[in-house]
């Protein structure tokens, strides 16, 4: 079936697509934070959300974890529904998806090691063993192996964000979300999780949702940016387009903004 590119994103909407966002619509009270919004995402492919504050990225990773929910329109992943859908259903496609968070929310009473195995044991049903051989295995590629038993207050920053990096890879989902993961750590701790951040996504076949304000990282990792306003997409493109010669005065204004 051959389907019209979509006009808000030139993405084609169908055949071949992860996540499929279709006339998604989000408000808080009179609040409309998502306006109609069409987008999708194709396997193994880095999307980038940039735009000002308030602008809607965020509750587009919220939506796709089920932490909200869109007041209309659907969302699929890997050609199931996420919304609308039934409870059981929707427990099998979040297991698809995994996400990286601002404050890194790592469980503090439990060590590096236990963060990294709970959710594979009570979620996937692996063995403690296979658990923690995949645990140990995901440390040592974020340079954490000696971590093991630390509890998460103990690291810095930047070793918090690489564990809940490893924490959301230990589930192996096929969609990482990762929403501003380094606007909470020393400016000397960024580098280090953003070096990290691309050799996953080239190193790997994982379908990145990416929020950021850091437009190097965004340039290097992403096969697509999408430049929000207003809780719509107003450009999508290359990131050498979007950067380099985008169509909209908003995008050349906010991208001069925080570079
Ligand atoms: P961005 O990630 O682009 O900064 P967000 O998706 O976080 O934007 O927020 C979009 C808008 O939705 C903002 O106006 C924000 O205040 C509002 N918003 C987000 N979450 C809530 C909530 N739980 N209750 C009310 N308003 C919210």
């Amino acid at each position: 079936m051959t389907k019209e590119p979509d006009a808000s994103t030139g993405t084609a909407v169908a055949g071949g697509e992860l996540i499929r966002l279709e006339g998604v619509t989000k408000r808080f009270g009179t609040n409309t934070v998502l306006d109609d919004l069409n987008f999708s995402v194709e396997p193994g492919k880095h999307v980038t959300l940039i735009g000002p504050s308030g602008s809607g990225k965020t509750t587009i990773l919220r939506l796709l974890m089920t932490l909200t929910k869109p007041d209309e329109g659907t969302i699929t992943v890997d050609g199931q529904p996420l919304f609308p859908a039934p409870e059981k259903q929707v427990r099998e496609v979040r297991k698809k998806i995994g996400m990286v968070f601002q404050q890194f929310n790592l469980f503090p009473n439990m060590s590096v090691l236990r963060n990294l195995t709970e959710a594979p044991v009570r979620v996937l049903g692996l063995s403690k063993d296979e658990a923690e051989a995949r645990a140990r295995e995901l440390l040592d590629l974020v340079g954490l192996a000696d971590k093991c038993d630390a509890k998460p207050t103990r690291l810095s920053g930047g070793q918090q964000q690489r564990v809940a990096i490893a924490r959301a890879l230990a589930m192996r989902p096929q969609v990482l979300l990762l929403d501003e993961v380094t606007s909470a750590l020393d400016p000397e701790l960024v580098a280090g999780v953003l070096d990290l951040l691309r050799d996953i996504a080239r190193s790997t076949d994982i379908t990145m949702l990416c929020v950021t304000h850091e437009m190097g990282f965004a340039r290097d990792i992403s096969d697509q940016v999408l430049m929000f306003d207003a809780g719509r997409v107003i450009e999508a493109g290359a990131p050498e387009k979007i950067f380099g010669d985008p169509e909209q005065e908003r995008t050349r204004e906010f991208i001069s903004a925080v570079l």
